[in-house]
């Protein structure tokens, strides 16, 4: 718990929280994303944009590419991260930083981890995005249910060892490559 609102300590930090922000982003990257997200919009698609910055040059920009590929999970973070990867010929992206014109997806907020990216820059919030019909809070409150609560149940289906066997045979494996 910090200051409560209102408290100069508090405004303290926000000013110096701005600070380190205004450091460290670089709003020509975001204002790139931003540009994706329109000129995707005007060619068909959803209204998303990204793009991953690497000592300070863009390596991959990724569009929404749900609707021209009929593919779920083409949202921008994840294209990006697939073009980063297909570039640097690695699955994780140590160094590199993401900016996106939109607070991230919860699928992509996943992705992003498991690239190891560095650091997140989002311009429109998930509440701003839910005003034109991108409702991505909801998917945010749909993990904090217990899984058998959610709209899409999850169940469990105890397996006994069977369920472990794929583990085992991935701990007994000497050269897996780890990720
Ligand atoms: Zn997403």
């Amino acid at each position: 718990m910090g200051p409560p609102p209102g408290n100069p300590l508090h405004v303290q930090r926000i000013e110096m929280h701005l600070q380190i922000i205004i450091r460290l982003v670089n709003p020509a990257f975001l204002e790139r994303a931003i540009a994706l997200a329109i000129e995707n919009v005007l060619a068909g698609g959803g209204p998303f944009g990204a793009v991953i910055v690497r000592d300070g040059k863009i390596l991959a920009e990724g569009v929404n590419m749900v609707i021209s590929t009929n593919d779920p999970t083409a949202h921008a973070e994840v294209t990006a991260i697939r073009n980063a990867s297909r570039a640097l010929n690695a699955f994780h992206m140590p160094g590199c930083e993401i900016y996106s014109s939109c607070e991230p997806c919860p699928m992509c907020l996943g992705a992003i981890y498991w690239a190891h990216l560095d650091r997140v820059y989002f311009a429109a919030t998930q509440q701003e995005a839910s005003q034109s019909e991108f409702d991505d809070t909801f998917i945010y409150r749909q993990i904090a249910l217990p899984p058998e609560s959610r709209l899409i149940p999850m169940i469990h289906v105890p397996s006994g060892g069977r369920a472990l066997a794929p583990f085992q045979a991935w701990m007994e494996k000497e050269d897996r490559i780890r990720y």
